[in-house]
């Protein structure tokens, strides 16, 4: 999916090749080939085997006598003046005739070696090169010999029958396209009150997670046509081809109103545009005439746009503005009750005991997308077979799950047990120093599946109330909440890992803030010793102070981090209890939501169990 094409050599390269071929053939196979040995022979020889009768049959032609033994063995030797031959020859009882091998006329010699085959390799040529741009959905094909127009076709279903029902988990990207299905139905609904729709979605994450799945999955709910096309079959042959294709794809989308097109590794095209000189054309053709056509088609008549890519990050920016991609579906690997689900999704195609612990099953595949899940079913019905059985059994789940699991092992996607255990501590880590310090649920979800982003673990933190100002406290609070992933750690394995790079980060910026932008630090005070530089662009910030004192803000910045991570530290301490239950919960469900969290904490916290009880 992701390997960088190599630029494809112009197609005329290939008939100068194949040229190349024939004018090889012609000269130096052909000749052996198609003509049997021949010995040459003296003419006195050809005389004397007359003589002893030993010839069969004689050839006269272009100057040469060419003559069969009664062996059949071929001979030539040179036509002499010679005029008793016919006689001879008549004597010895031979078949003779002159001419007998018709010369082919040099038009029609011609005609065989060298325009025959020319015209069958350009035909084929054709041929090829048309159904490459049929199956990719552009018209370029043709117009390399001049002959104009596009006419190919977009691969097109006219439904695909994929429900959202087919796709398991995935609740959330599902919630997204929901409302996409539903302007489908009803266009006129969002038309009246003057909603426009959104014309794309990108689909991100993974590969194997389902975004092609749901995809079809809204065509198949909307029941509308389904356009599928890959980005990297754009990028094709000839500069130019992969805009036309884009201008096809979507006259062809147009007429076919309302539909689906979906399109695959859109990152192939939309890649970040670098601007250097000679970069590359190609691409940047396509990727502006993709920005044109999703400017120009009218979001009304119901084509949506779906893209998918797994790297997010690389896509020119212009592409997620408002009016093209500006909606982003995130398709994460599943958690365990997501794998469980579709487990469950694809046995049903298949003849299973009745017993089979699809939790274990689920278990044991922690990290394995919906495509690898997909895989491992059917790898247990192929292991079924070969024992000759009818029936897929738990074993042959739990031995396809050793299978496949090996294969993307080596990928490195899959965290060691001892690593989601550090994850799972590090997460409920920052989760209880948030909740110990507002009583509230801190956080909406966890999970500690690996997400897209690289992160190992991803909190969903809702403030229950939007903020404008936030005291000195609060905000010493979020550096605590900060620092308490790492503080877990050290609690509770006594080390501490790399997992914490992107938290130290944070708690820094906060306290450098704190310190000099916001005047909250004894020793300074109501001084601004840091400018915002622009505050719409990442925030950078320029120092406005002395050296000395600079040296001064980076040590109260450590002072007040420290602080607030023995804080964190404390709270831990006096919580282990509560962090070692939730911890083990998310460790073996991967997911717990705030709810979960709150129950699982007021259940092992003594006086409120004890509270409830009554
Ligand atoms: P992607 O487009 O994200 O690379 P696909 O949609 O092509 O992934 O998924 C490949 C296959 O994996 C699907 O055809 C389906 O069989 C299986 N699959 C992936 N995700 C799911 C899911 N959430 N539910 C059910 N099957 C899934
Ligand atoms: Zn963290």
């Amino acid at each position: 999916m992701n390997e960088v094409k190599k630029p494809r050599k112009p197609m005329m390269f290939y008939y100068a090749m194949a040229l190349l071929a024939i004018v090889l053939f012609n000269s130096l196979v052909a000749p052996l080939l198609f003509s049997p040995r021949v010995t040459e022979v003296d003419y006195s020889e050809f005389m004397s085997m007359t003589q002893d009768k030993k010839i069969a049959e004689v050839m006269v032609q272009n100057n040469q006598i060419i003559f069969k033994d009664s062996a059949g063995n071929l001979y030539n030797t040179g036509l002499m003046d010679d005029p008793q031959l016919t006689q001879r020859l008549y004597a010895s009882g031979a078949k003779f005739s002159s001419q007998i091998v018709k010369e082919m006329s040099p038009i029609l010699s011609l005609l065989i070696s060298w325009i025959l085959p020319l015209v069958l390799m350009i035909g084929l040529g054709q041929y090829f090169s048309k159904k490459l741009v049929e199956k990719a959905g552009g018209g370029a094909g043709s117009m390399m010999f001049g002959m104009g127009k596009s006419n190919a076709k977009v691969y097109v279903k006219s439904t695909t029958g994929i429900k959202f029902d087919d796709v398991a988990g995935e609740d959330e990207a599902k919630d997204i396209l929901r409302e996409i299905v539903d302007f489908l139905h009803n266009p006129k609904k969002y038309e009246e009150i003057g909603a426009k729709m959104p014309k794309g979605a990108l689909l991100v994450g993974p590969p194997g997670t389902g975004k092609t799945l749901l995809a079809k999955a809204v065509a198949g709910e909307a029941d509308v046509p389904f356009f599928s096309i890959s980005g990297s079959e754009f990028v094709e042959m000839f500069v130019g081809m992969g805009a036309a294709k884009v201008r096809d794809l979507f006259k062809q989308a147009n007429e076919k109103a309302p539909c689906i097109v979906f399109i695959d590794e859109v990152d192939a095209i939309g890649g970040k545009r670098d601007g250097r000189i000679g970069g590359n054309d190609e691409r940047e053709q396509t990727l502006n005439q993709l920005l044109t056509e999703m400017d120009g088609f009218d979001g009304s008549k119901g084509v949506v746009i779906l893209a998918a890519t797994n790297r997010p990050e690389s896509l020119d920016p212009a592409l997620l503005r408002p009016g093209r991609f500006d909606r982003r579906v995130p398709v994460e690997l599943p958690d365990l009750q997501g794998r469980e689900a579709i487990l469950k999704v694809h046995a049903k195609n298949v003849q299973t005991q009745d017993n089979i612990d699809y939790a274990a099953v689920a278990r044991a595949a922690a990290g394995a997308s919906g495509a690898e899940l997909a895989n491992i079913v059917n790898e247990a019905a192929l292991r079924a077979v070969r024992d000759g059985r009818r029936k897929v059994t738990q074993a042959d789940m739990e031995e396809s799950v050793e299978v496949i699991i090996a294969g993307y092992q080596k990928k490195n996607r899959v965290m060691s047990d001892k690593e989601k255990m550090v994850v799972a501590y590090h997460e409920i880590g920052h989760a209880l120093v948030a909740a110990r310090q507002s009583e509230s649920a801190p956080v909406h979800k966890i999970t500690i599946i690996p997400r897209t982003s690289g992160a190992l673990g991803y909190t969903m933190q809702v403030d229950e109330k939007e903020h404008f100002l936030l005291t000195k406290e609060e905000l010493e609070n979020k550096i605590a909440t900060f620092t308490g992933g790492r503080a877990a750690e050290a609690l509770i394995f006594g080390q501490i890992t790399t997992g914490a790079a992107n938290d130290i980060e944070q708690a820094t910026r906060l306290a450098r803030a704190m310190i000099t932008r916001y005047g909250m630090s004894d020793e300074f005070g109501m001084v601004a010793m840091e400018q915002l530089a622009n505050q719409y662009l990442g925030g950078d910030t320029t120092l406005a102070c002395a050296a000395e004192t600079a040296n001064r803000i980076d040590e109260v910045v450590r002072k007040l981090i420290a602080t607030q991570y023995d804080k964190a530290y404390n709270i831990l301490l006096e919580n282990k209890q509560q962090l070692h239950a939730l911890a083990k919960y998310l460790y073996e469900n991967e997911t717990i939501t705030g709810e979960e969290f709150m129950d699982i904490l007021h259940q092992t916290t003594p006086q409120i169990a004890a509270a409830q009880a009554q």
